[in-house]
């Protein structure tokens, strides 16, 4: 920038500052606004959310809850949302379908999780060796992924809206160490989405069992190896009790999108107001989930390190290198089968190869150690 353009870009910034602000608070309702002329505004809704987790997992099933507060709160009572955790209305893994046909109005998991509906939905909760929790927000708050997603979702009368980021997992508990790729042959392990598939085409079994069930499958040795989330989670759930081995870096995901999915009909019937409220608290959500998620972590990596003797294990990287490929072959063989996927993975792709000359930067170098 000159001299003179810098001056004048100096002169109005402030005010278009503000100007700015405004559309881009604006903007946040993503075109989704109703137009319907007869909606009144005084109107009451009670409606129902159903979620993929169990009663009391903390972050998760608490995130659903606030978020139904918070739309409580902000609409002064004119909105209220049931939330009902998996099983409590229908099964934990039937979100999809029950939002779709409005069995209940709201939805919240994580969209891995209907990988048998629409295979693409994939990419809009975590793929291996992808984007890490900013980046991924970034791609769908400012780089297209979030249209795709409502596009992708819009065939099954759903409207999706990311509502949280669990950051980085670990990679999971084993019974047995893995020292190899031929370690992997014959693994019975509990992991969702594409993470699975790369562990089947290394010659193990992907189970995705239902939250409950994981501990007494991996304690019976129904279950060889799971991976569930980091420290915090993977510690009240006890699984040190039941494998040795606790691996990292948890490169099936390495950023995972919690999502908020909403019955489209339902939705575009609500007056724009309340369309706005549910959006601005998803967004609060997906913000107050990762922070809690970075606040506890560590805390919890102690304590089972400290006072569990977890063994710690960091996957060989001749392990990451083979796993890698695989997942480059899982993909590739998704996009050429599927035309949604294909597009969904060409955003995500491209953004990522944007982004990542940004991160190369500063945070890559951050996280070298070469800055203390
Ligand atoms: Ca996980």
């Amino acid at each position: 920038m000159d001299k003179l353009k810098r001056r004048e870009f100096l002169k109005t910034a402030s005010t278009a500052g503000l100007a700015g602000g405004a559309a881009l608070m604006a903007g946040c309702g993503s075109g989704q606004e109703s137009s319907g002329p007869a909606i009144r505004t005084d109107r009451t809704y009670e409606w129902k959310m159903v979620t993929t987790w169990t009663p009391n997992l903390p972050i998760l099933q608490e995130s659903a809850r606030l978020l139904s507060q918070w739309v409580e709160e902000m609409s002064e009572g004119r909105m209220k949302i049931t939330v009902y955790a998996g099983g409590e209305l229908i099964p934990a893994l039937e979100g999809f379908e029950a939002v779709s046909q409005g069995v209940a109005e709201m939805g919240h998991g994580a969209a891995y999780y209907w990988a048998g509906k629409a295979p693409a939905t994939q990419f809009f909760s975590s793929v291996p060796f992808g984007m890490n929790a900013q980046q991924v927000t970034a791609w769908l708050y400012s780089g297209g992924g979030l249209e795709l997603w409502e596009d992708i979702y819009a065939p099954f009368n759903l409207i999706p809206m990311p509502a949280g980021n669990t950051g980085f997992q670990m990679g999971g508990w084993f019974r047995k160490e893995i020292n190899t790729a031929d370690d992997l042959q014959g693994l019975k392990m509990r992991i969702p989405g594409l993470g699975g598939d790369v562990i089947k085409r290394a010659g193990g079994s992907a189970i995705l069992s239902p939250v409950g069930e994981i501990y007494t499958n991996l304690e019976r040795g129904v279950i060889d190896a799971t991976e569930w989330i980091g420290p915090y989670h993977d510690y009240l759930m006890g699984f040190y009790r039941a494998a040795q081995y606790y691996y990292y870096p948890g490169w099936h995901e390495p950023g995972t999108v919690t999502e908020l999915m909403v019955n489209k009909s339902a939705f575009e019937e609500l007056p724009a107001y309340l369309q706005t409220i549910i959006r601005t608290a998803a967004a609060r959500s997906t913000h107050w989930v990762l922070s809690e998620f970075d606040a506890r972590n560590n805390e919890y990596l102690q304590k089972l390190v400290n006072e569990e003797g977890v063994q710690l294990r960091r996957f060989p990287d001749t392990v990451l290198t083979t796993l890698k490929g695989y997942a480059d072959e899982v993909i590739a063989q998704l996009v050429e089968t599927d035309e949604d996927s294909r597009r969904v993975y060409e955003s995500f792709t491209s953004f990522r190869n944007t982004v990542t000359g940004w991160t190369d930067l500063g945070e890559k170098i951050y996280y070298s150690g070469a800055m203390g």
